[in-house]
């Protein structure tokens, strides 16, 4: 838990994964590829932020979900 690292919408992301928004529903966003840009927040989002939803000891992504 040392470092939380926060994305503006609009910004390039550093790496593939599942990102989180800072309000307090929690709104998920998966991304694929590296380079794509944050989505603006779901109407209903109070968030400011995105940032990596890395658990602790979450294992690594399965293989095989589907393709977008
Ligand atoms: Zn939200």
């Amino acid at each position: 838990m040392a470092s939380s690292v926060t994305f503006l919408p609009g910004h390039y992301t550093p790496a593939a994964g599942e990102y989180v928004c800072d309000c307090v529903e929690g709104h998920s966003w998966r991304i694929d590829l590296v380079g794509h840009l944050f989505p603006p927040f779901p109407p209903n989002c109070s968030a400011r932020t995105w940032q990596a939803a890395r658990a602790a000891g979450a294992p690594d992504p399965l293989p095989g979900r589907p393709q977008v």
